[in-house]
Parts: structure tokens; sequence; C-alpha cells
């Protein structure tokens, strides 16, 4: 049993609980994250767009329109603070018929009222002027859309929020609430014992509000599939390509989005699925690609090196009755002190900050806040080898000779970059989180180089045996024994 009661425990290290914990680490306020997991930014967190959505596709007056308006205005202050890569490169939603421009004016007209800036209709002289490579009559330019990476904005906000008293405990699973005045949570590991309950648990976040005592709610999985391409030295788009968005509502359709290291996503698609599974399939692959090469046929020049999928915690009536719903981000009407953020699907990245927000606000209008005194809203900020000039270079690799040693050969991440992701705050040492810190095994050959050499340095350097190393959760482990000394 946890000695000292904490003021708020928030369930699920995505990048809302992640938000909501650097929120509240503002204040006063004694704050523990449990998640099942072994690192942040492990569920639907890690597998998404990347997009900072400027906020015209939702609804105006809801939830979702106003958490993600606010979201996108606050994203490049926070990246600005933690430092994590933002790039506002802009969106184009293209069509070729009628029809099709007056769907763009009606998310244009949308956007207006939702906040938006910068949304202006353009025509194909215009269209082919900024993107060569795309054909379209018609196209909604957003310019103020943009892209993050989102599990390096989810480890930021993490990693701030620790550096300002949020305690984490990762592995720690709930299996079971109870409430007698206050919290109990109970993890497979240990109990603890809260006076707030933030339920940021995601995909399981209607399972959470039931263990809580409310069961109010139903999250129904869709998962998107994606390809990634290698990175092409003459750049084939240089925004977001996006198609108008189908009629169904479960996502907005299969689009082309660069990420913030270079590379290209085509996806997602969306499909309701019974369970929670990862799983990439062909037929989804291949109606993808053929989507993508429809809007800009130059992109069969590259190849596809990865696939990856995330899953959507849908918040409808049915699987058959998929009629809008707004997040749910509001104190329990049945529970006390439990607070609900369900159903966070996208814009859910972009929104996170404001989610964040609302969270701080339902606490700090039922009682006092003081203000933590302490509160650094900064991360360091870490050198990025292949961004410096080659004079910068010199100078780092003198300092530092780690810097002058390559390990990821696709990505040019050195040996200094390796050793700072490993040495992470949240003291994360599994493949994917290593990967995830500084890009070794993004690259085109996936690991095929660098692995060996990452597990060489985590074997001498930290004196972890080889079957000790995770691909990333419990039991993934790379490694059973040896085929020959
Ligand atoms: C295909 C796809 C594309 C998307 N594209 C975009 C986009 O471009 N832009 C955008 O703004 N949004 C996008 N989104 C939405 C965005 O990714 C989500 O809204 C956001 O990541 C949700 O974050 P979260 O913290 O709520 O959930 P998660 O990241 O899933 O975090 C919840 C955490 O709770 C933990 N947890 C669950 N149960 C328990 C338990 N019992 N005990 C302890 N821990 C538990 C989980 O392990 C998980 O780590 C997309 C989503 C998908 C699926």
């Amino acid at each position: 049993m946890c000695k000292n009661p904490y003021d708020a425990i928030i369930i699920g290290a995505g990048v809302v609980g992640c938000a909501c914990g650097r929120e509240l680490s503002k204040y006063k306020l004694k704050v523990g994250v449990l998640e099942k997991n072994t690192d942040v930014s492990e569920g639907i967190s890690k597998g998404n767009s990347g997009v900072v959505h400027a906020g015209f596709y939702v609804p105006y007056g809801t939830l979702k329109a106003k958490t993600n308006v606010e979201g996108s205005f606050l994203i490049p202050k926070l990246a600005a603070e933690l430092n994590f890569p933002y790039k506002k490169i802009g969106k184009l939603v293209i069509s070729n018929d009628k029809y099709g421009l007056k769907e763009l004016k009606r998310l244009k007209e949308n956007g207006d009222k939702n906040g938006c800036i910068g949304l202006e209709i353009i025509t194909e002289k215009q269209i082919s002027h900024i993107e060569p490579k795309v054909k379209a009559k018609y196209a909604l330019f957003s310019k103020e859309t943009g892209i993050i990476s989102p599990y390096l904005f989810t480890i930021a906000l993490a990693e701030n929020a620790l550096k300002n008293g949020v305690e984490f405990f990762l592995n720690h699973e709930v299996i079971k609430i109870w409430k007698d005045k206050e919290f109990f949570v109970q993890t497979k590991k240990n109990t603890f014992h809260s006076r707030w309950l933030i339920n940021a648990a995601g995909l399981f976040s209607d399972k959470i509000s039931c263990l809580a005592g409310d069961k109010s709610y139903k999250i129904f999985p869709c998962r998107g599939e994606y390809l990634v391409t290698d990175k092409d030295n003459e750049k084939i788009i240089n925004r977001m390509i996006y198609p108008i968005p189908p009629k169904d509502g479960a996502s907005l359709g299969v689009h082309i989005t660069p990420t913030t290291d270079g590379n290209i996503l085509i996806g997602p698609s969306a499909e309701f699925i019974d369970d929670y599974g990862l799983e990439n399939t062909k037929q989804f692959l291949d109606g993808m690609k053929e989507n993508a090469f429809k809007m800009v046929p130059e992109l069969k020049r590259l190849s596809i090196i990865r696939t990856y999928s995330g899953i959507r915690p849908k918040l409808i009536r049915t699987k058959t009755k998929r009629d809008f719903r707004d997040f749910v981000i509001e104190e329990s009407k049945t529970v006390p002190k439990l607070i609900n953020i369900i159903g966070i699907e996208s814009p859910g990245l972009a929104a996170a900050p404001a989610i964040a927000n609302l969270v701080l606000n339902i606490i700090g209008n039922k009682e006092n806040l003081n203000k933590n005194e302490q509160f650094d809203a900064y991360n360091p900020e870490k050198p990025n080898f292949q961004s410096l000039s080659v004079e910068e270079k010199k100078e780092l690799i003198k300092k530092n000779p780690d810097f002058g040693e390559i390990i990821c050969r696709c990505e040019t991440i050195t040996k200094g970059e390796l050793l700072n992701a490993i040495n992470n705050p949240l003291e994360i040492k599994t493949m994917d989180g290593i990967k995830r810190r500084c890009r070794a095994g993004m690259g085109r050959c996936q690991g095929g180089f660098c692995m060996p050499r990452i597990i060489k340095i985590l074997r001498k350097e930290y004196g972890i045996k080889e079957k000790e190393i995770l691909k990333n959760e419990n039991n993934s482990n790379l490694f059973f024994g040896k085929i020959k000394e």
C-alpha cells in the first residue's frame, strides 16, 4: 500500500495522460501516472498521422472543435519549450469536381466558425504552383496545419512532468478501483490512494470508468493501417495532401502526410475490429496505395520501408450506428472526483494540451490550487547530429568523440545521440523506446545494421544481458539464447 495519498492519479501515459500530468505539475499537487506498458506513448499515441489539425473538420460548438483549435495554437509554444519537432507545413484537401468544391467550401465555413486561421479555397493553377506533383482542380489550403512526432511530443510532456515532480509508475496495469471517500487504485504491483482520479486510458477508458463505478460508456475499436515510404532527396510533396473526407465519418480518408523526419505516410484505413490487434492486412495496404497514387502518381517511385497501424477509440452508438459523438472530458455524473476522458480519437493528439487545460479547470473549480513556484517549463535541447553544419559537427566531436561514431547508418545517428536516448529521464531501455527517442532503426534497413551495435552498447555500458532486452512490452524479449558462442 502506498503510504502517501496522492492529490491526483492519472491512469494512462499516452499523450492525454502526459499532457494532464504536465499541466497539473504547474501546481502544488502530488500527482502519479499509472501505465500498464513499459514506456509512455505505447498506446494510440504512437500509431497515428502526427498531424496538428487546424480544426476545420470537427463540428462547430463541440468539445472536439474547441480543444482541437486551442490545442493547435498551444502546440507550437510547447514545441519551443519542450524541444520536440513541429513543422507548420500546411495541408491541401483536394477535389476534382463540383460536388467536392461544395464540400471544401463547407469545410472552410465550418473552420472559420471554429476559429481556424489561414483557410483559403484555391484552384488548379495555384495548386500546381505550390504542389506541382498534385493534380487537382480545387483545394482547401490550410496554411496553419502542422506535423509533429507524436511519440516525441508525448515523451517530452512526460519528461517535463517528471522533472516537475510527477511520479510515473510504468508496468502498473490498473486492475481494481474502489472508493471510500477517496479512491483506491490497485495495480498488479501496488495500491494507490488518491483524492482525484483522472481516466486517460485511451482504448480502455470505458473499462476504467466501469471499474471506478460509472458504466456509461462503450468504446468501439477502429483500426487504421499505414505505409511508410523511404526518404527521397528530391521532395515529391511539401504539404499534406488529403481527399474529401468519406461520408461514413470513421476517418478523414487515406491521405499523404510528410513526417517531421522526411518520410511520407500513406493511410490510414478505417476498419472496425473486435479485438485490439495491430495487424496489417494486404487488402487495406493495397487499397491505400492505389488511393494515394491517384492523388500523387509520383509516389510510386518511393519504396515502402514499413507498415504500422493504430486504433481509434470510437465512441459511437453501435458499430453500425456511427453517428457523431463528441469527446467526453468531464467529472463523472455518478462518481464525484472521477474525471473521465473518453472517446479521444482524432484530433486527440492536437487537442491534448487543451484537454489537459479542461481537466485542470475541473479540479480548479472545486478547490484552490497553489502555483508550483519551482515549475520549469523547459526540456534541455539534445544534439541532432544530422541537422548540424560541418563546422558544428566538428566542434561537437571535439567536445565529445561519441558524436564521431555512427551507430545507425540510414538515419546517421551517432553513439552520442544513442547514449542520450538510453540515458533518458524515464530510464527506458527497450529497443522501441530507444528507437523512438533517437531514430536509430527507423531507416531503410529497419535496424539491420544498428541493432547489434545498440545491443553491444546496452551490454557493455549498462550490464544488460541479451535475454533481458525487450522490443517493447513485457515478454517481447528479442533473444532466447545463443546459437553459437
Ligand atoms: C489511425 C489514427 C490516426 C490518427 N491521427 C491523428 C492525427 O493525425 N492527429 C490527431 O490529432 N490525432 C490523431 N489520432 C488520434 C490520437 O492518436 C489520439 O486521440 C491520442 O493519441 C489519444 O491519446 P490517449 O492518451 O487518449 O490514448 P493512449 O495513447 O492510448 O494512452 C492511453 C494509455 O492508457 C494505458 N492504459 C490503458 N488501460 C490501462 C490500465 N488498465 N492500467 C494502466 N494503463 C492503462 C494504455 O496502455 C495507454 O498507454 C489518430 C488516431 C488513430 C488511431
